[in-house]
């Protein structure tokens, strides 16, 4: 009987024949062996692209986890790759370690937030990926491999975005930093302002990211610095709160769009401004309770104001549902090759759509304009871009490409959805003959 698996929007499902959760390498390699493919292995499931989807088989590695190893010396941790972040985080501040950036939340694993390049923000910070020292893996055939920087830096940058598709990551050891502390602040300001000065303000801080609040005329900027001060209250969450006014006055006021405006622009002109000081493993994620859909484009870094103006007026003309806030982050350049900061100073722009209503019409106007800024989709949130695209967009596109082969010959992990990433042949889906 088939099993139901769905994504954390709800937006995505499959119904495989099997969901497996293997004890250890040993088990997992016998499952690649023997187990009706496609195999896709799931990390927490919080992408927004069909990247898990599979009719065959779903691995999760929620028994691989936790701390493998360490070298107090180099800041260094081997994990196991189903191990989450909110457990990582406590892991390293365990062994006084730390992540040197985070991204929104801290749901997802490690494996999986490899798997997207999944980032937070700062000029000078880099992806996730971009901590991996080392990887062991199960390859296509049910073999386990190991890959260094130190022996093999080009297998590193070739699998460290792993899609799901370069072997399934058993164990990750990460290149981390010293345990530190950072002052937050966060305050309102014009959008007019916030477009003109992005690179002055966005260089200006250790990581910096701003939102846009949809209706408003008017940016939250969130800028986090290293201190050595003590560490003070961290100011209780109301993005949920904020969400809920955006909501009820999108609903409610849906013929008088003006006094929407009015409104909103009042509510987030008296938003108190915040400034604390926190341990990093106190700053960086939020709680997100309301499911949306997401789609996030990766662009160069000075097309960033131009292209979100766009997206504003788009929005602001054609899509009143819309009332989740724009993320805007700023990502370092990095040498993996599947990587959508490849060799880029990057501007992030993100779009939100409540889970309740179909997102596609607003995603499908959307991403022409990113696209004409010389846009990358994030790995994990919704893109229409298929095989020919990328092999555009990414230099090093065939030789990663001949890197999958080599590690999954028999396509033990192409479903269709990787295949049409992949441009490979749609059948028959790593079913073994
Ligand atoms: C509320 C919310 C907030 C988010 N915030 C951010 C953010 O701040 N920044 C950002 O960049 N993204 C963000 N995302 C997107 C999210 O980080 C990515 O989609 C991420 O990949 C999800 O991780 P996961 O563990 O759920 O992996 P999944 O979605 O389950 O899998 C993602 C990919 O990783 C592969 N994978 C998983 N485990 C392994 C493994 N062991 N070996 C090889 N491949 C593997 C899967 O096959 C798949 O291809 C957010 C998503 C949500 C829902």
């Amino acid at each position: 009987m088939a099993n139901a698996w769905n994504n954390w929007s709800g937006f995505v499902t499959a119904s495989p024949k099997q969901i497996a959760t293997p004890a250890d390498a040993g088990e997992l390699a016998e499952l690649v062996r023997s187990a009706p493919g496609p195999l896709r292995v799931a990390g927490a499931g919080h992408s927004f692209t069909p990247l898990v989807q599979s009719d065959g088989t779903i691995v999760s590695l929620e028994k691989i986890e936790g701390l493998v190893s360490h070298e107090p010396a180099a800041n260094r941790a081997r994990v196991g790759a189903g191990t989450r972040l909110g457990a990582l985080m406590q892991i390293l501040q365990g062994i006084g370690q730390a992540l040197p950036n985070m991204g929104d939340i801290d749901k997802q694993a490690i494996g999986g937030a490899l798997g997207t390049a999944t980032h937070g923000s700062g000029p000078t910070l880099g992806a996730y990926h971009t901590q991996l020292e080392a990887v062991q893996l199960v390859d296509g055939k049910g073999k386990l491999r190991e890959y260094s920087r130190a022996s093999d830096q080009d297998m590193i940058h070739a699998i460290g975005v792993a899609l799901g598709s370069f072997g399934i990551l058993t164990e990750v050891t990460m290149n981390n930093i010293a345990a530190y502390r950072l002052r937050r602040r966060k305050w309102v300001l014009p959008i007019g302002d916030m477009l003109r000065d992005f690179e002055r303000m966005m260089a200006a801080h250790r990581s910096a990211e701003f939102y846009y609040i949809p209706f408003s005329g008017y940016a939250q900027f969130i800028a986090s610095d290293l201190s050595d001060a003590q560490p003070t209250q961290r100011p209780t969450e109301d993005d949920e709160e904020g969400l809920a006014t955006l909501r009820k006055l999108r609903t409610v006021l849906r013929r008088l769009p003006s006094l929407r405006r009015a409104l909103i622009k009042g509510a987030v002109k008296k938003v108190p401004a915040e400034d604390y000081v926190q341990d990093w493993l106190n700053v960086y994620v939020s709680d997100r309770r309301t499911k949306f859909n997401e789609m996030e484009y990766h662009l160069p870094y000075e097309e960033g104001p131009k292209a979100l103006a766009e997206i504003i007026a788009l929005t602001e003309k054609h899509f009143p549902e819309v009332y989740f806030p724009m993320e805007v982050r700023s990502v370092a350049p990095d040498e993996f090759w599947l990587s959508p900061f490849h060799k880029r100073l990057t501007c992030s722009i993100a779009i939100h759509h409540d889970a309740a209503n179909d997102p596609r019409p607003f995603m499908r106007a959307a991403e022409p304009i990113f696209r004409k800024y010389g846009g990358r989709p994030h790995w994990g949130k919704m893109h229409s871009l298929k095989a020919a695209d990328f092999k555009k967009i990414y230099p090093r596109w065939d030789d990663a490409l001949a890197v999958r082969r080599d590690i999954d010959p028999e396509n033990r992990f192409v479903s269709p959805y990787m295949a049409s990433l992949f441009g490979i042949e749609p059948s028959p889906f790593g079913i073994k003959k």
